[in-house]
């Protein structure tokens, strides 16, 4: 099963529901769809309720794009809990993206939002990622080893958790890895974390980083990819739709 997962960061008003229900529709006439693949979305916080029941029984599923690291309840200003969240019937969250990292999320709180959000049972998509000055030094495994050894315990459930590799130089950028540095990186990521955590099992992986139609096609045989978080092109249906397409042709 392969994911396409949206990242509408600081996108969308209520009528943009209509760009999920567009690609809602494609889904739906899509015959390799249900067995092949799953679409998350994530837009903001505002939208979450509304998207949640507009979708309930369609095929797109909901994601945060980030929550609160302890607590249900408390005081808190601004903030919302995974509790709270869930309850809206949202059963993804994206957590430790690089742009929430980038303003002041330590590895401590992910490893709290971590571990607080599969206590309410959602799908966690955990992002990890290089940055550029570490990539020029050769660090990108160490740096990947060590944020998913800081956020991630070994008694969790694997089935509840995805990686998303996003090399913060890629984000917004235009700019990807190579298909071999891709592939490479892939397998490490996904070795380490079966050794580490014992897993009999494959963990999930995606790649996020100026995915569109074009960059799409050259990972599109990196089997060891479970699928794509998508940022800016996940905001016109169009562009969503064409990664699919373009992936499956
Ligand atoms: C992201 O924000 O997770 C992302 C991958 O963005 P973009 O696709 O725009 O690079």
């Amino acid at each position: 099963m392969r994911y396409f997962i949206g990242n509408w960061k600081m996108f969308g008003i209520p009528s943009s529901f209509k760009i999920l229900d567009k690609i809602n529709q494609y889904y739906l006439k899509d015959k390799k769809s249900n067995k092949k693949y799953k679409i998350v979305m994530a837009p903001p916080l505002t939208l979450l309720q509304d998207f949640s029941k507009r979708f309930k029984n369609k095929k797109i599923l909901i994601s945060a794009q980030n929550s609160y690291h302890q607590d249900n309840y408390g005081a808190h200003t601004g903030f919302v809990s995974p509790f709270m969240i869930r309850k809206l019937g949202v059963s993804y969250i994206i957590i430790g993206h690089s742009e929430s990292r980038a303003s002041g999320e330590t590895e401590e709180i992910i490893k709290n939002k971590v571990s607080l959000a599969l206590k309410n049972n959602f799908n966690v998509i955990l992002c990890i990622g290089e940055n550029q000055k570490q990539k020029r030094k050769k660090m990108t495994l160490k740096t990947l080893k060590k944020q998913i050894s800081n956020s991630i315990m070994k008694k969790y459930n694997f089935r509840k958790i995805i990686i998303a590799y996003e090399p913060i130089w890629s984000i917004g950028t235009g700019k990807v890895p190579s298909h071999q540095e891709l592939k490479k990186n892939a397998l490490a990521i996904k070795k380490f974390i079966k050794q580490k955590y014992r897993l009999k099992f494959n963990p999930k992986l995606l790649y996020g980083g100026s995915v569109d139609k074009t960059t799409v096609g050259i990972f599109r045989s990196i089997n060891e990819l479970d699928g794509f978080l998508i940022g800016g092109a996940s905001k016109s249906s169009k562009n969503f739709i064409d990664i699919i397409k373009n992936f499956y042709t």
